[in-house]
């Protein structure tokens, strides 16, 4: 039988990137010790970016740019005002947000 569409292939640039994140989600896991850095919460895990990946292409792989959160504290991340995540993150991990802070404006 032949399939009219074929299901589409993905280039191997973009496979690269998605095991690059997932083997560095593995590590910042790892080194979180497996719970959510706000709450501990040890289930839905999940390597929440502190700069957004989409706009800071760079710091996609950069661990300092990496949190473990669990679902629900990745939602109140991304939803919450820049302002205060920013400030929990700085009150949090000062030299990683400083770090931070200077690679991004390194571009
Ligand atoms: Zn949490």
């Amino acid at each position: 039988m032949n399939r009219s569409k074929p299901p589409r292939k993905k280039t191997s640039k973009l496979k690269a990137k998605q095991a690059k994140d997932l083997v560095l989600k593995q590590q910042i896991h790892e080194r979180d010790g497996w719970k959510c850095v706000r709450c501990n919460r040890a289930s839905y895990l999940q390597a929440a970016h502190v700069w957004p990946k989409g706009k800071y292409d760079k710091l996609r792989h950069v661990a300092d740019n990496l949190l473990t959160l669990c679902a629900g504290c990745h939602l109140w991340w991304h939803h919450d005002s820049p302002v205060v995540v920013g400030a929990w993150f700085a009150n949090m991990y000062p030299e990683r947000a400083a770090l931070l802070c200077e690679l991004k404006l390194k571009g």
